[in-house]
């Protein structure tokens, strides 16, 4: 199939989103190659997934060898791999217990539901959940609930009930907005989708002492941030707080669908039935999640993560001084980064650097979002300033 026939509504696919007329084929490291064989630098790793890079040798052997040996027993039973891994994860975010599935939403929609079975065990039943505004938590009924994107809302309804939002880093909205309703807050610690925005130091460490006072819940959801994203393992440990509920997704397979949910021995609350799923734990998903925590710690990734951010940061600086681009914002932490140009022009600049062989991500239409894999390198990021450089060239400012 070549580029040229593409056309959406021909396709055997629902319509969820526009793509653009490439067809990706391959991938190694931080390239993506097409039919043609073009080949892509990815600064996006399908939006902060592939950790390692694409189809890394590390998680190519994890997955071959595993699916030789055991690819799914049943949720009914252990596996060594299910075990190894529950123990080196739980071990590494400093939490007792995990709670396997396959995607992010399903480890936010198990965060949600631990945390209403926490308030009706020790909160006289309340049941309500606070987000921000602007937030990201998935698109099950309850996940796209607890999002704060404000178009959502009067998407599919009616939604799952028992979600309050907040605008972000303003305690004393938060702490107006608990009642006796209250079971937790639930928060990103930078929030991804929505174009890269910090929680302040300030905010979070007001944020857990507020959840001590009110025994609330306190649920990160990292499931972009986690697995070193954002120079630390963990965002949470940027700031010497520990969520009582952690969700993780994304980077934590590298590309695999994997998902977890960790939480402390104290929160260990569900029954029998309450809560699980055909693939939770599946023997193959973890063998693959081994692997990749296993090398993210063996390679240090969390600290590059840093150093290469830094470097992304200080390039996209320069670029700015040098060229006068109408560049502005220039923010986040590791890996997780975005910068801000005049609204309607992102989009038009990701589809410009595309065409030159560079994949970056516009969330909105003033953000651009760059994730790439944690294992790159100088080169790709003097490539990429390159790209971005010629592909700014090409676009009307409307000055
Ligand atoms: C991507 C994402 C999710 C949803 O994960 P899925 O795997 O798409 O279900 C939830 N929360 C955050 C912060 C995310 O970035």
């Amino acid at each position: 199939m070549s580029h040229l026939n593409l056309i959406a509504e021909e396709l055997p696919l629902l319509h969820i989103t526009s793509r653009p007329s490439v067809i990706m084929t391959e991938g190694s490291g931080m390239y993506l190659r097409d039919a043609q064989q073009r080949t892509y630098l990815d600064f996006a790793s399908g939006w902060a997934v592939n950790s390692l890079g694409h189809s890394p040798a590390v998680l190519q052997k994890a997955i071959s060898e595993q699916a030789a040996k055991l690819v799914h027993a049943s949720p009914a039973f252990y596996s060594d791999v299910l075990l190894q891994f529950a123990t080196e994860l739980t071990k590494e975010a400093g939490m007792d217990k995990v709670f396997f599935a396959s995607s992010g939403a399903e480890a936010n929609e198990s965060a949600i539901k631990l945390a209403r079975k926490y308030g009706q065990l020790y909160l006289k039943g309340a049941n309500e959940i606070i987000t921000l505004e602007n937030s990201f938590h998935g698109r099950t009924l309850a996940t796209m609930s607890a999002t704060g994107k404000k178009h959502w809302k009067p998407l599919f309804e009616p939604k799952a009930g028992g979600f309050t939002h907040v605008p972000t880093n303003n305690i004393d909205a938060l702490t107006k907005a608990i009642t006796k309703r209250t079971c937790a807050v639930m928060v990103e610690p930078i929030q991804g989708e929505g174009g890269i925005r910090e929680l302040t130091e300030d905010y979070v460490l007001a944020l857990r002492e507020l959840c001590n006072k009110h025994r609330l819940l306190l649920i990160f959801d990292e499931i972009q941030t986690g697995m070193g994203r954002t120079g630390a393992m963990f965002a949470f440990q940027h700031w010497n707080i520990v969520p009582d509920i952690l969700t993780l997704g994304k980077g934590i397979g590298s590309g695999f669908p994997l998902s977890a949910m960790l939480t402390r021995k104290h929160f260990d609350l569900f029954e029998a039935g309450e809560q699980g799923g055909t693939y939770c734990g599946s023997a193959l998903a973890c063998a693959a999640g081994l692997a990749v925590l296993r090398e993210i710690k063996q390679q240090n990734l969390p600290y590059h993560a840093d150093q290469m951010g830094r470097l992304i940061k200080q390039g996209l600086k320069q670029l700015v001084t040098s060229t006068n681009a109408p560049i502005s914002n220039i923010r986040g932490k590791g890996l997780l980064l975005a910068f801000t140009m005049p609204t309607g022009t992102a989009p038009q600049l990701a589809s410009l650097c595309l065409e030159e062989g560079l994949i970056i991500n516009a969330p909105n239409p003033s953000t651009i979002r760059l994730c790439p894999a944690l294992i790159i390198e100088t080169d790709h990021i003097n490539k990429m300033l390159a790209i971005v450089q010629t592909s700014l060239g090409k676009l009307n400012f409307g000055q």
